[in-house]
């Protein structure tokens, strides 16, 4: 550790004082202050001790618009500000609020076409892209195969086809990748074209009126009645924002269902979808009119993301860290429960742990000797649970364009059981971020790891994916897989514990055997990455012919 030039008139004027009359108190001489992040206060007690805190029952879930929700947020507010973190959030504050749409459709729903009608829940369920009371969509169906547009692959769905205020018929999932073409939509990794938000979105930009997706087992992975229970009850979403089109019906429909449908065209659904599956196919106008009347009752409600800067030499461009503040609050109580039991969930790994951990960064970061070359944003999300809306509302109305900020970097869960060898995060290999990140691990005796899993999609699943939509270069960090130590086989099997019996139920609690020594590895790793990124002279970039890629190319 080197003294810089700027602490010494600091240290210079404690030496004056104390040459002055004893009467006079000596002032306590200031801390001496490190040129990159303060890396030596990035502890595993730090992060203990926020995991700790914002995952006790007195936070009460941590429920977006509820008590225990504004409890946790004044809290990191609270903290950001002992930090000397600035606030950047709404008119001067740390708040930004997020109005959050609740909506439940009413069961009555009902879809007909050519004198079938098709029954909710059995054959479809449905939610709106609007807030209206009653919805009613009426109009041609349009058979769009996968429904993507992706230039960089030469692959349009909708070309030469006109689908304002109709309804198109929707294939899940990536067209198959062909052995001429292996590489076509990532191969065997699913990308985001084949993601059912993405099939909704694209619907709605080509001015759709409704949208239907096929469900089948195969390409959904899941059976029809997960598609029941999850798309029943209520439902959160950010309001449309204005100008932008939204889709009045956003249906799934059963396989059976949706061949019933097409047969009423006298057309084969299997056919189709064979043609939809190789280049070349054109949509399909199947000349029948369905008709659908969806009524809801939706209300707004209002749950703020906590937003901090530490300004850089160069404001006008940043790299962001998130870490969703929310959890599921408590449940209320049922006739069936045993006496005593617990109805808080506590999300203490997730995500009380990345909270703690990029608060921590915050406080090492703002005890750094010199500012960042650009600004750092830490953003804590809000409504992370109920789809990713916190992240989505910052991404639509950030602090500073989008296309200035360099890098996103989220924290979903820091490891709080002991020290690994490597450090995974998603999307390290999409853009240059991944050298960098490769670079300094390396030169902590740490290994990367990858994405064991590229098929299942999570890199769409997490608060930076909106950020990433919207062109920025994001990581996201993920479980790591090689433990230190002679306990390493059984710390791994104690995560793999974790993801079987206490993801997202109210036993994921602070237990106070968790070792976070590992974590604090990972946040030394990624403040100075974060540095550095800051540092680069020029903005980190998707690599040629990522999906993300060109939004900024843009
Ligand atoms: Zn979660």
């Amino acid at each position: 550790m080197t003294f810089r030039a700027s602490v010494l008139p600091v240290l210079i004027a404690g030496l004056t004082a104390c040459s002055s009359p004893a009467t006079t108190p000596a002032p306590v001489a200031a801390p001496v202050t490190p040129a990159g992040p303060a890396e030596a206060e990035i502890t595993a007690a730090r992060i203990a001790a926020h995991t700790r805190m914002l995952s006790s029952d007195l936070f009460e879930g941590r429920g977006p618009a509820t008590r225990g929700g504004d409890l946790a947020t004044s809290y990191l507010a609270t903290q950001l500000a002992l930090a000397g973190i600035a606030p950047a959030g709404d008119n001067g504050t740390y708040f930004q609020q997020v109005p959050v749409v609740e909506s439940t459709v009413d069961r009555g729903f009902s879809l007909s076409v050519a004198g079938r009608t098709f029954k909710y829940l059995d054959d479809v369920v449905a939610f709106s892209g609007v807030e209206d009371p009653t919805v009613t969509v009426k109009g041609e169906v349009v058979f769009v195969g996968h429904g993507i547009v992706a230039p960089e692959q030469k692959w349009n769905d909708y070309a030469g086809v006109d689908v304002k205020g109709k309804w198109v018929l929707i294939m899940v999932n990536d067209p198959p990748a062909p052995s001429s073409e292996p590489d076509l939509f990532g191969g065997k990794a699913l990308t985001y074209y084949g993601r059912w938000t993405y099939k909704f979105e694209e619907a709605a930009r080509q001015g759709a009126a409704g949208a239907l997706l096929i469900h089948t087992d195969e390409s959904a992975t899941y059976p029809w009645q997960v598609v029941q229970s999850s798309w029943t009850g209520t439902q959160y979403s950010l309001p449309p924002e204005p100008g932008t089109p939204a889709l009045g019906v956003k249906a799934w429909i059963a396989d059976t269902a949706a061949k019933d449908l097409v047969t009423k065209a006298g057309r084969s659904l299997d056919a189709l979808r064979s043609s939809a599956s190789m280049r070349g196919f054109t949509a399909v106008p199947l000349g029948i009119t369905a008709t659908a009347t969806l009524k809801q009752v939706s209300a707004r409600k209002q749950s703020p993301n906590v937003v901090g800067v530490l300004k850089g030499v160069n404001e006008g461009q940043a790299v962001v860290f998130t870490s969703h503040w929310d959890h599921f609050g408590t449940r209320a109580a049922a006739p069936t429960d045993p006496p005593n039991v617990d109805r808080i969930f506590n999300g203490a790994y997730d995500n009380a742990s990345g909270c703690g951990a990029v608060l921590t960064i915050a406080q090492a970061m703002a005890r750094a000797g010199a500012k960042p070359a650009r600004s750092i944003y830490f953003v804590f999300t809000t409504a992370e649970e109920a789809g990713l809306l916190g992240s989505e509302f910052f991404a639509q109305h950030p602090p500073l364009p989008m296309g200035q900020v360099a890098a996103n970097i989220n924290i979903d869960e820091a490891n709080p059981l002991g020290r690994t060898k490597d450090i995974a995060l998603l999307g390290s290999d999409r853009s240059s971020l991944g050298a960098m990140l490769t670079a300094i691990a390396k030169e902590r005796g740490r290994t990367v790891g990858h994405d064991a899993h590229p098929e299942r999609g999570y890199f769409f699943r997490s608060d930076h994916f909106p950020l990433a939509k919207a062109g920025v270069p994001a990581l996201s960090l993920t479980e790591p897989e090689d433990f230190e130590g002679p306990n390493a086989a059984a710390l791994k099997a104690k995560q793999a514990a974790y993801n079987d019996k206490d993801y997202h139920q109210p036993s994921d609690q602070f237990d106070e055997s968790w070792d976070f020594s590992g974590a604090a590895d990972d946040m030394k790793l990624l403040a100075a990455l974060a540095r550095r990124i800051a540092a680069e002279p020029a903005l980190p970039a998707y690599n040629v012919g990522d999906q993300f890629a060109q939004k900024r190319a843009k």
